[in-house]
């Protein structure tokens, strides 16, 4: 009868498409065992040490002698610990200024303790860090630094003379913060130096990459592997180590010592910043740009 074939040709369509969607379901076991596999794959691959970096060799310098400049208090781990790590590893004797103390909010006295502390975590003592609270160089979103009062507050600085690499932001700041953009035209300033500085930039890599946290090393470590297989189609072995540009990546304790130190500026605990030290790929690597010398 009509009516009943109406009826039945749904149906039949309905377990037809059944039939066919059946197959592409994956049992909660069969989820399970991909799940352990991709673990057991994570896992093995986390083990892959990348090729040492020697940073005195790359950096072109005999005997560097290496200044961390930031401008705020918590730059120094939330952006540069794996560069500080790897130097202190490296024996490399490091400095650190800040060139404010992060002052907006009334907290510079707490913050600059705040510094020392996580500076001290990262391996540089005390005695070595500094920051400074000038009336030119305020911390602030609205408060464009101009290059000559950062190449001043250098000349001024202690240590400038026995500094022969200076270690900043690029010249988009990471954040495009305006106190982290003219750091390295104020470096650049510092032209009249009685003597030749190597300017080191930290690059800024596009949001989609700067959020990857954990997986940038981990997508690093499989270029590695993949880059070891003979006959391997392609140019692998990018972004470890290209001439002037120089990738470090932290281990996983490395990655912990950066969270210690994080832990350290507990005036700047809000919840955001739990957010960018998980998920940050600054907390695990730093591209390095030779810049020229000043
Ligand atoms: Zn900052």
């Amino acid at each position: 009868m009509p009516a009943s074939k109406v009826s039945q040709v749904p149906s039949q369509q309905h377990r037809l498409s059944q039939q066919k969607a059946s197959p592409t379901r994956s049992s909660p076991w069969q989820i399970l065992i991909r799940l352990a596999l991709l673990l057991c794959i994570v896992s093995a691959i986390s083990k892959v040490s990348l090729p040492p970096s020697d940073l005195t060799q790359w950096l072109g310098v005999s005997s560097p002698n290496v200044l961390i400049l930031t401008a705020h208090p918590d730059d120094e781990c939330m952006f540069f610990a794996p560069v500080i790590l790897a130097l202190a590893a490296q024996g490399i004797p490091v400095r650190a200024l800040s060139l404010s103390t992060g002052n907006s909010s009334g907290l510079g006295d707490i913050r600059r303790t705040e510094l020392f502390k996580s500076y001290s975590v990262l391996g540089v003592e005390p005695q070595l860090v500094q920051s400074l609270e000038t009336e030119q160089l305020q911390d602030g979103m609205d408060r464009y630094w101009e290059p000559v009062h950062i190449a001043e507050a250098l000349r001024q600085y202690p240590n400038i003379s026995n500094i022969n690499t200076i270690i900043t932001f690029d010249a988009n700041g990471i954040t495009q913060h305006p106190n982290h953009i003219p750091l390295a035209a104020g470096v650049r300033a510092l032209s009249q130096s009685s003597h030749p500085i190597r300017l080191v930039l930290l690059e800024t890599v596009p949001k989609h990459i700067k959020f990857t946290g954990p997986l940038y090393p981990l997508g690093l470590k499989t270029i590695h592997l993949l880059s070891q297989i003979p006959f391997s189609a392609g140019n692998w072995n990018v972004g470890m180590g290209k001439g002037s540009t120089l990738t470090i990546t932290s281990t996983v304790e490395g990655y912990k010592l950066a969270l210690e130190a994080m832990m350290r500026h507990k005036s700047q605990l809000v919840w955001f910043r739990w957010l960018y030290v998980g998920a940050s790929k600054y907390m695990w690597s730093n591209t390095l740009v030779l810049a020229e010398s000043v």
